[in-house]
């Protein structure tokens, strides 16, 4: 437009200088129109794009605070599956698992700081009982007080765990001395707040505890787990409610049980594991009448194994058939030629009280002795009666079965410990024995031989024959003939032995049929 105004002569000659002007002007006008119009037209882009800009960033600002509040969502649950992960839900303890890791933590700061750390176990005695009496809200009950109890009763700087079931541990730094942490530990017994109400119930528990401590018995966190544990089952056979420190010498037994299960399991399979027969007989004669059957074995290193831990051992070996089972068909097999020859009456055996649990121990019994031709007659079956009420129930469901065949049963160890007059009237014993600590006294204890002569004569007003056990002297097998006693037997009238050293007179007897 400049150009036409300072250059007039580039237009058309044709035109005067007034039409010139006025069409320059109306170019003008034209273009300013067509200015303002892209003016106009820029302003409406330039709003639209303001607008589509501002939802832009407010769509950014959505997005970004939904990806805040998922990323809260997530830090939310992952805390909550760790917590899950770390937490007993029932009692809001720490649990097993959180335990496993805190114990080396803890373990690395003892060690690094030169402290002491020390590891309480605690496990429930009678729990199981509240459980099966009042059910199961009974037992989560108690066991959510005694996690409170234990949370009130520990330092501050203690770790609190449950272990499962029944099982709590303490992890504390908070003791001077390994007696101050065991005070701890009898503490926490003597004041567990039991007996508990709970719907009109009480529900009665204790706790044994188990005690180990680093570096003072073993400077891993593994090996101070396992050693309280063997404190804690030895507190248990202490008898419940007792807190122990571990010692070197439960480590030595625990390896001990773990070399004999190892053997035993090799022992059984090459019949390393032999029965001994000890000899009965009547008082003032040296032919037995019967005799019964001992479980032995000889380890190359630790010696004679008392029978009853070979039994218990036997639960843990993989063994085709119940040791009990092995015992009475060896028992009736290695005695079946006397029984049949007629030198003895009878075979005995003891049962533990698993074995009365056992519902299809009669079929195997029967079965036993019909393969073998031996009259039932011929065998006894010794129980403690300890053994019988273990479970009663059972006791005498398999107790009646084998009597209605002619089995006979004895009541062993009668006189030690617990007797209780009527479970001689509920289940079938047809044979007393009187513990020997009753019969090692006899000769000296004037009150002893009252009580000897009251169960031989309670016994044969109630039908039963009795055995004293334990005879080692001659004194002692002529008071009992006088007091009227059925049978003796004991280390004085007959070693346990192999069978044919046992009887060895009767051999002949054996060799003629
Ligand atoms: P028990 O049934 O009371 O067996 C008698 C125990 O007294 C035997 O000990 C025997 O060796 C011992 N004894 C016999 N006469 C005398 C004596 O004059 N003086 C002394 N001091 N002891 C005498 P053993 O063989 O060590 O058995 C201990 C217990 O182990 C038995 O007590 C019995 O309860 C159990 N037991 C042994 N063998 C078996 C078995 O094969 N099966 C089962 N279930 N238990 C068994
Ligand atoms: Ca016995
Ligand atoms: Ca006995």
């Amino acid at each position: 437009m400049s150009n036409l105004l300072q250059n007039p002569t580039s237009s058309t000659p044709t035109h005067g200088p007034t039409e010139q002007v006025t069409r320059v002007e109306r170019r003008l006008q034209r273009e300013r129109r067509a200015r303002a119009e892209a003016e106009s037209l820029l302003e409406d882009k330039s709003r639209e794009l303001y607008l589509a800009n501002q939802q832009l960033s407010q769509l950014n600002n959505d997005l970004e605070a939904r990806v805040l509040e998922r990323t809260a969502e997530l830090e939310a649950e992952r805390e909550h599956a760790l917590g899950l992960a770390r937490i007993d839900p029932l009692t809001q303890l720490s649990n097993r698992r959180y335990f496993s890791n805190k114990i080396q933590q803890m373990a690395a700061q003892a060690r690094a700081s030169n402290q002491m750390l020390y590891l309480f176990l605690i496990d429930l005695d009678g729990f199981k009982q509240v459980n099966d009496l009042f059910g199961h809200d009974a037992g989560d009950y108690a066991l959510v007080t005694v996690a409170n109890y234990l949370r009130e009763q520990s330092y501050a700087s203690s770790f609190i765990a449950r272990l499962g079931g029944d099982e709590f541990a303490i992890l504390s730094p908070s003791f001077e001395t390994i007696e101050q942490a065991n005070e701890f530990g009898e503490k926490i017994i003597a004041n567990l707040p039991v007996p508990l109400a709970f719907k009109g119930h009480k529900l009665d528990f204790g706790c044994s505890i188990g005690i180990a401590a680093l570096p003072l018995h073993t400077t891993t966190y593994d090996q101070l787990q396992r050693y309280a544990d063997l404190a804690m089952y030895k507190a248990k056979d202490l008898g419940r409610g007792t807190s122990v420190v571990f010692a070197e010498e439960m480590a030595e037994i625990r390896r001990r049980r773990v070399q004999l299960r190892i053997d035993l399991d090799k022992a059984i399979t090459n019949q390393e594991v032999s029965i001994f027969f000890q000899p009965t007989m009547r008082p003032n004669t040296t032919k037995a009448v019967g005799v019964e059957s001992l479980l032995r074995w000889e380890h190359q290193e630790f010696g004679w194994v008392p029978p009853l831990d070979i039994l218990s051992l036997a639960d843990d070996v993989d063994f085709p058939q119940s040791l009990t089972r092995y015992i009475l068909q060896q028992s009736l097999i290695q005695t079946r030629p006397y029984i049949l020859s007629g030198a003895i009456d009878w075979v005995s055996i003891n049962l533990v009280d698993k074995d009365l649990r056992d519902l299809s121990l009669p079929d195997f019994i029967l079965g036993t002795l019909q393969e073998l031709e031996i009259a039932p007659q011929h065998l006894k079956i010794e129980i403690t009666e300890h053994n019988a009420i273990s479970d009663f129930q059972n006791a005498t469901r398999i107790m009646n079965k084998l009597q209605t065949k002619g089995i006979l049963f004895a009541i062993d160890d009668f006189g030690a410990g617990y007797s209780n007059m009527l479970t001689l009237d509920r289940l079938p014993f047809k044979v007393l024995k009187i513990d020997q600590s009753l019969i090692t006294q006899l000769a000296c204890e004037v009150e002893t031989k009252t009580m000897v002569k009251a169960i031989i004569e309670m016994s044969h007003a109630l039908s039963m024959e009795v055995i004293a056990e334990g005879v080692e002297d001659a004194e002692q097998e002529s008071l009992l003939a006088d007091l009227g006693c059925d049978y003796v037997q004991g280390f004085g009238l007959g070693l346990p032995k192999p069978i044919a050293e046992a009887l060895p007179a009767a051999l002949p007897l054996k060799l003629k049929l």
